[in-house]
C-alpha cells in the first residue's frame, strides 16, 4: 500500500471550525502528528495514534528536519499521515518547509487549509479587519522579532507579539499615533479567551499577564471593537 502525507490545517480554535475534509483525514488517518496548538476537541475527533511533535509559534526551535523525516518514514511504510497544525498549515505553521521536503522525498502529498488565527479569530468575535472608510487592506506579519519593519497596511494584525510588546511600540509608533486604537485577542476559541483593548501608546504594559497565543490588531477599524464587543448579546 503507498503512504500519504496530509498537511491539515485545524483552525484556531475547537473543532467547530474544521473543514468536512479535515475531519474526514482525521478519521482515516493512522498517524497524526501535531503541534501544542492545535485545540483539544480537535485532537479528540482524530481515530489513529496521536503524536505530539515540536511547538510552533513561540520561537523555540523545532527540530523540523526531524519531523520531516518522520513524515517521509511513516509515509515510506506505507501509512497514512496526518500532519495536523493550528490555523492553516501556510500561515507560520512551517507548511513551506514539509510541502517542499516531501516533494523532493516523492511522497505524495495533500494539503488541507484551514481557517487561520488573524482572520478566522477576529470573524469569529465579530471584529472586522477592513470597514468602508476606515481599512481597506490588511497585513499579517509575525511580530516575533520586533527589530524588523513592519508592513503598511490599514490594519495591523501581529502574531507572536506578547514577548516582544516594548519593541513593537517602537515599531507601531514610526507608523500609527499613539492614540491609533489596538486589541490584543488572546486564546481565541478555547479556554480563557481573553479581549483587552487599548491604544498603541498603552503599550507594553496593556498585555501584562495575557496567556499566549495572543494577536495584536492595530488600526482605526479597531476603535469599533469596543461597541462589537459590548453589544454582542446576552
Ligand atoms: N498557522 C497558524 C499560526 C501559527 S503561529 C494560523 O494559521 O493561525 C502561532 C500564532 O498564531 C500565535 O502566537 C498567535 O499569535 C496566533 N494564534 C493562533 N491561534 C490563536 C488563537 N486561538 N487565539 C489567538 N491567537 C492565536
Amino acid at each position: 500500500m503507498r503512504g500519504k502525507v496530509y498537511l491539515v490545517g485545524a483552525g484556531f480554535g475547537g473543532p467547530e471550525h474544521l473543514t468536512l475534509k479535515a475531519l474526514r483525514v482525521l478519521e482515516v488517518a493512522e498517524v497524526v502528528l501535531h503541534d501544542r496548538l492545535v485545540h483539544p476537541g480537535v485532537l479528540a475527533l482524530a481515530k489513529g495514534e496521536l503524536v505530539p511533535v515540536g511547538k510552533e509559534g513561540y520561537g523555540e526551535k523545532t527540530p523540523q528536519e526531524a519531523i520531516t523525516e518522520r513524515l517521509v518514514a511513516l509515509a515510506r511504510e506505507g501509512r497514512v499521515v496526518a500532519r495536523l497544525k493550528g490555523g492553516d498549515p501556510m500561515v507560520f505553521g512551517r507548511g513551506g518547509e514539509e510541502v517542499l521536503a516531501l516533494k523532493r522525498a516523492g511522497i505524495a502529498l495533500e494539503v488541507v487549509p484551514g481557517v487561520t488565527s488573524p482572520v478566522g479569530a477576529l470573524s469569529a468575535l465579530g471584529l472586522p479587519l477592513t470597514y468602508r472608510g476606515l481599512a481597506r487592506s490588511f497585513a499579517v506579519a509575525t511580530g516575533h522579532d520586533p527589530t524588523l519593519p513592519l508592513p503598511h497596511a490599514d490594519t495591523l494584525v501581529l502574531l507572536m507579539p506578547l514577548h516582544a510588546l516594548g519593541g513593537l511600540k517602537e515599531r507601531l509608533l514610526e507608523r500609527f499615533s499613539p492614540k491609533t486604537p489596538l486589541a490584543l485577542l488572546a486564546r481565541v476559541g478555547w479556554p480563557g479567551e481573553t479581549v483587552r483593548l487599548g491604544q498603541v501608546g498603552d503599550l507594553p504594559g496593556l498585555g501584562e499577564g495575557l496567556p499566549s497565543p495572543a494577536l495584536l490588531v492595530v488600526g482605526e477599524v479597531v476603535g469599533l471593537y469596543g461597541e462589537i464587543l459590548g453589544n454582542s448579546g446576552p
